[in-house]
């Protein structure tokens, strides 16, 4: 089959012929239709720092996907409600089901966590295996290309609801495809004014798309104008950092209320100083994100499409995987939604 691989460790990423997996016990054999591309692709692409640390070459690279089933293997624990034809994305979080958290149920929390795409080999190919605890069966139709996405979508939605959003006032940190999904999500859920910020007016145009309050561009305002033309006095209640830059951070800390709550999804490259003085004085409360909760965050996105919430604008560029190297500085270039690959094409 095809896929693409991370064959040596240097730049780049080839599309090569390599052995379809084989489906083992527990395990479910996914004929891949669509996948999205993430910023963890990119790193692997470019072989940055964190990719020359974390990665063992060769390696079948990616993460977000939907396919088809194709086969369940033998002794299928979990694996009963999953039939051959279904429409499924997979959870690229593999956990070990033993450790006192999995045990607990809180599997997004599990200290081995094994990276699908990244500690073992991934969805951008014509074939991929997975346990079948981490598929998940789409029992309501969904198009593909949002199918595809699940994963960010997941991240999104995680962040988006670790606090009430109901009649709040919320502030978005980073338009990047997944600030754009918490955007269209909080908006969906009925948040009072939803802000959100970038550099990139491409992305901000998107976010105005998804019926945002305000799509505010901080290379040339600051939030406090914003605010200010929302008629706001009091700082917003709910923060979603979604940049992982320390400044998008530190304007978030200055315009929370006071008792604030803060998710934060955004990954910084390296440590930086921020105000903890008004963290503490203003009571801040500020929660770290990783992953999806395994799996109510992944019954939340289905109910959410279900209900009518629309991620289309979310998608901008569709490619074959054959050009998948266009697909590539196309995610890179940082000014457009998500780009899906199609494997079928
Ligand atoms: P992305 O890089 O495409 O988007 C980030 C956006 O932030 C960009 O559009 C950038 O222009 C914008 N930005 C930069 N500085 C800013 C500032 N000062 N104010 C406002 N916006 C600013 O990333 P993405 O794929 O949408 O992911 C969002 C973040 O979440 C990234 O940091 C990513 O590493 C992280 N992430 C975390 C997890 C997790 O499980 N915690 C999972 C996936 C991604
Ligand atoms: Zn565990």
């Amino acid at each position: 089959m095809k896929a693409l691989v991370k064959e040596r460790a240097e730049p780049g990423l080839w599309l090569v012929d390599v052995p379809e997996p084989e489906v083992g016990p527990g395990e479910v054999l996914i004929r891949v239709l669509r996948t999205g591309i993430c910023g963890t692709d990119l790193h692997i692409r470019s072989f940055d720092a964190w990719a020359r640390q974390t990665l063992r070459t060769p390696l079948v690279v990616g993460h977000e996907f939907c396919g088809e089933v194709v086969e369940i293997g033998p002794g299928p624990e979990g694996a009963t409600d999953i039939a051959v034809g279904d429409l499924v994305s997979g959870e690229g979080h593999i956990v070990c089901g033993k450790c006192r958290n999995c045990m607990a149920g809180r599997r997004h929390l599990c200290r081995n966590t094994v990276g699908l795409g990244v500690n073992r080999d991934g969805a951008f190919a014509e074939y991929v295996v997975l346990p079948a605890s981490n598929v998940w069966v789409h029992r309501t139709p969904v198009d593909p290309d949002i199918a595809a996405i699940f994963d960010p979508f997941g991240n999104a939605v995680h962040t988006a609801l670790s606090f009430p959003l109901v009649g709040e006032d919320v502030l978005i940190t980073g338009a990047g495809p997944i600030g754009l999904m918490a955007a269209a999500v909080a908006t969906h859920v009925g948040a009072r004014n939803v802000v959100i910020t970038d550099l990139s007016p491409e992305r901000l145009a998107i976010a105005d798309k998804l019926g945002v309050t305000l799509a505010l561009n901080v290379g040339e305002h600051p939030i406090s104008d914003g605010m200010a033309r929302l008629g706001m006095r009091e700082g917003f209640d709910v923060g979603l950092e979604m940049s992982g830059n320390p400044r998008a951070l530190r304007d978030m800390i200055a315009t929370m209320t006071h008792g604030g709550k803060i998710a934060m999804l955004g990954l910084p490259a390296e440590e930086f100083a921020v105000d903890f003085a008004t963290i503490v004085t203003s009571m801040l409360t500020i929660k770290g994100i990783y992953g999806r909760e395994m799996f109510e965050t992944w019954y939340n996105m289905s109910v959410l499409l279900e209900k009518g919430l629309d991620l289309s604008p979310v998608i901008t560029d569709r490619f074959s995987y054959r050009d998948f190297d266009a697909a590539f500085d196309t995610a890179a270039s940082g000014r457009t939604g998500k780009i899906i690959m199609d494997w079928t094409a």
